[in-house]
């Protein structure tokens, strides 16, 4: 059985994860770990706004690239931030 879930796991499947398109399984150990990991539970919860924050772009119809640039420039931001 695979064991979770070092943090470089999390990071692999972050993207499936917040866009909730993660099987159950793997899923439930991103869960745990982020219990236990406080690192992990700051960059989910950064992912999820992030999200949330490109969603609402999408109200307004932003271009596929526009979304991109947007991520990346969020991205880019919080690396400086730390
Ligand atoms: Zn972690």
């Amino acid at each position: 059985m695979h064991k979770p879930c070092c943090c470089a796991d999390l990071i692999d499947c972050l993207d499936a994860f917040t866009d909730e398109v993660l099987d159950e399984v793997r899923r439930a150990e991103i869960e745990q770990h982020v219990l236990n990991c406080p690192h992990c539970r700051a960059i989910i919860r950064r992912e999820l706004r992030l999200r949330q924050r490109v969603r609402e772009c999408n109200q307004y119809s932003a271009p596929v690239q526009l979304r991109a640039k947007v991520i990346m420039r969020l991205r880019t931001t919080h690396l400086q931030a730390r």
